[in-house]
C-alpha cells in the first residue's frame, strides 16, 4: 500500500510503498476513505510519544470500509462502513469493565501504538468492541471526525461542563477540538 512515513522525528515524512497490514485474529483491516489531521499527530512526529516506534505512519482519526476480518470477529464483515474511537478499547480488562473504554489499561491507537490512517489500509484492534457503523447517508470525511476531536469535545462541553439552555461557553484555541465544541455547544 502507499502510506505517508516519516523516518525520524521532526524529519521529513514521505508517501511511499510499505507492506500491507494484516488483521489480528480479534481485528479488522479497514480501507481508509477520509483521514483528520490532529494536533497529536504532531506531537508524535516531534517524538513525544513513547508508544511510536520508527519508521511510523501516522493518523488516527479515520473512516473507511472493512476490507479484511480476523477469524475471531463476529459483528463485521467486508464491505461494513466504519469508523473507530481514536482509543482502541480491549473489552475485558477493569476499566472497560467500568465503561471508560477511552482509559483502557491494553489500548491500542492507530497512529500511535502502531501505523496509523494516512494510508491506504489501517489495522484496528479489538473489532467488535470498538468499531463503529457509519450510515449510508453520513459521507467517511464527516464519520473521520467523530471518534478524536468530536469525542473529546463532546465529553468537556457535555459530561464534564454540563452546559446547557442559556449559558455561553468560551472555546480558547478553534483547532479540531475547539471547533468541535463550538458546534456541540451550539448544537
Ligand atoms: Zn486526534
Ligand atoms: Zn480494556
Amino acid at each position: 500500500m502507499r502510506a505517508v512515513v516519516f523516518d525520524q522525528y521532526g524529519g521529513p515524512a514521505q508517501v511511499r510503498d510499505v507492506p500491507d497490514p494484516r488483521p489480528a485474529d480479534h481485528g479488522v483491516v479497514v480501507r481508509v476513505k477520509a483521514t483528520g489531521l490532529c494536533r497529536s499527530d504532531w506531537h508524535g512526529w516531534q517524538g513525544h510519544d513513547p508508544d511510536i516506534t520508527l519508521p511510523h505512519v501516522p493518523g488516527h482519526e479515520l473512516a473507511g470500509v472493512v476490507e479484511a476480518v480476523g477469524p475471531r470477529v463476529g459483528t463485521w464483515r467486508p464491505g461494513d462502513r466504519v469508523t473507530v474511537p481514536f482509543v482502541c478499547a480491549c473489552g475485558t480488562c477493569a476499566s472497560c469493565a467500568r465503561g471508560d473504554h477511552q482509559v483502557c489499561e491494553r489500548q491500542t491507537q492507530p497512529g500511535f501504538t502502531h501505523w496509523g490512517s494516512f494510508a491506504q489500509y489501517v489495522a484496528l484492534d479489538h473489532a467488535d468492541v470498538n468499531l463503529v457503523a457509519v450510515p449510508q447517508d453520513m459521507s467517511f470525511a464527516t464519520a473521520a471526525s467523530l471518534g478524536c476531536r468530536f469525542a473529546t469535545a463532546f465529553r468537556a462541553v457535555v459530561q464534564q461542563g454540563r452546559a446547557t439552555a442559556g449559558e455561553w461557553v468560551a472555546v480558547h484555541g478553534c483547532g479540531g477540538v475547539g471547533l468541535s465544541a463550538v458546534m456541540i455547544a451550539a448544537a
